[in-house]
């Protein structure tokens, strides 16, 4: 028996996981060499491919002079690069740049922006409110404003109450009526959103109209706007943000999963200038108290300079549409089988509902979809019945065959 406890594992039931040996582009190769299409971007993080040749190159190159340096006293410049590359790219308004390590950090840092905002206004205002149906992460303030349930019912005695807003309708009034009715109470510190697609929560989507609509409420009432673009981040949606189909800016946006192009970890949240000059002080009790031992890694800085470079000079709009396209057309030949429901798409993500009778039956399908898919020579990961595919941007019309001919083969 191995001493690895794995994540998100039940190790009672399930089998020994395959071990991974190498990877590249699209696939994953087990130490016995078979190959695996990665259909779900090892959790969403893999942007263009594995080992994207650019991005280990920069790993490489600065590892040979520089490892981790404090950023508490001392810069470097990967940091400092990196953070100017990122305002460049960002929605208009976004200003500074505070690393952390993982999307869960990225989002407490911005939890914590948005709270010391409010009280080095005068403010008292400390709600937040949150997406039925959301997921920000796992440690504890992450998970205070994501979903509960099964997976963090334990944990419930230390979580804080947030403001629940139904995830929007078709038109999404029933969410920006609910959400305009909070903010009017002068209570809201900020809302925190996936913008347009709620990944964990099961691929559920909603319009850029919404997500403007939230941003105009936001600003009649003086709540801020939380951008979790961990997963949306970096061309998912088709665009580099998510934010960018509804052309708005949040006050905070955070990033991780592609940052890097799924290489190595790294994560920031950018703020807007306002939030940083609330923190911009002589009184020291201003100072944002925050770190991670690993804080702009200088490693993680290059890699990321790199995605930023492939993304100056790929045609990404190109591939990205492209892409998305293939997804579309295979989408739509499976939206036909009876077996499923509720297909849909945003740019690069495509997935869909198996139809199931009774949650009994539902438990059972998960593992059973997953060990086909492996058979098949393809890595899907489903939430719930919903199955999606998520895949690196390099992969080919045949490679999505094989993943959607994987579904369609699946025999319930
Ligand atoms: C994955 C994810 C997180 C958490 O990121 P980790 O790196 O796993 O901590 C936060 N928010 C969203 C939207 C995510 O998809």
């Amino acid at each position: 028996m191995s001493a690895v406890w794995h994540p998100f594992t039940q190790h009672a039931t399930e089998p020994v996981p395959p071990r991974i040996a190498r990877s590249e582009g699209a696939y994953l190769f087990t130490d016995r060499g078979q190959p695996l299409l990665d259909g779900i971007s090892s959790w969403w993080v893999v942007t263009h491919g594995h080992r994207q040749p650019e991005i280990v190159e920069a790993i490489q190159s600065t590892a040979s002079r520089l490892d981790q340096v404090i950023f508490a006293g001392l810069s470097h410049e990967p940091g400092e690069q990196l953070a100017e590359a990122l305002i460049k790219m960002a929605p208009a308004g976004l200003t500074k740049v505070f690393y952390s390590d993982s999307g869960s950090t990225a989002v407490e840092v911005a939890l914590k922006m948005a709270l010391g905002y409010w009280r080095h206004e005068g403010d008292g205002r400390h709600r937040i409110a949150v997406f039925e149906g959301s997921y920000h992460g796992d440690t504890i303030g992450t998970m205070s404003v994501g979903e509960r349930g099964v997976f963090n019912a334990a944990y419930d005695p230390l979580m804080f109450a947030v403001d629940k807003l139904p995830f929007p309708s078709a038109d999404g009034q029933d969410t920006l009526t609910a959400f305009e009715a909070l903010a009017r109470t002068g209570q809201m510190a900020a809302i925190i959103v996936e913008p347009l697609v709620l990944g964990a929560g099961g691929m559920q989507m909603y319009s850029p109209e919404v997500l403007a609509g939230l941003r105009k409420i936001c600003d009649r009432h003086d709540v801020l706007l939380i951008a979790d673009e961990v997963m949306t981040g970096w061309g998912r949606t088709g665009r580099l943000w998510a934010c960018d189909h509804a052309a708005i800016s949040p006050d905070i946006l955070c990033t991780s999963k592609g940052l890097t192009g799924g290489v190595i970890p790294l994560a920031a949240t950018l703020a807007s200038e306002r939030v940083f000059q609330a923190h911009y002080s002589t009184d020291r009790r201003r100072t944002f108290y925050h770190s991670s031992s690993y804080t702009a890694n200088p490693i993680a800085c290059a890699a990321a300079l790199a995605q930023v470079r492939l993304w100056q000079q790929r045609p990404m709009g190109d591939i990205l549409g492209n892409l998305g396209a293939m997804q579309a057309e295979r989408l739509a030949a499976l939206g036909q089988d009876g077996r499923f429901e509720n297909a849909r798409q945003c740019g690069t993500i495509a997935a869909l509902d198996l139809k199931v009778t009774d949650g009994g039956y539902l438990a059972e399908t998960g593992p059973r979809m997953r060990a086909h898919f492996l058979e098949q020579g393809v890595l899907l990961r489903p939430l719930g019945n919903t199955v999606y595919v998520l895949p690196p941007y390099c992969v080919t019309a045949d490679d999505l065959d094989l993943a959607w001919g994987a579904i369609a083969s699946f025999e319930g």
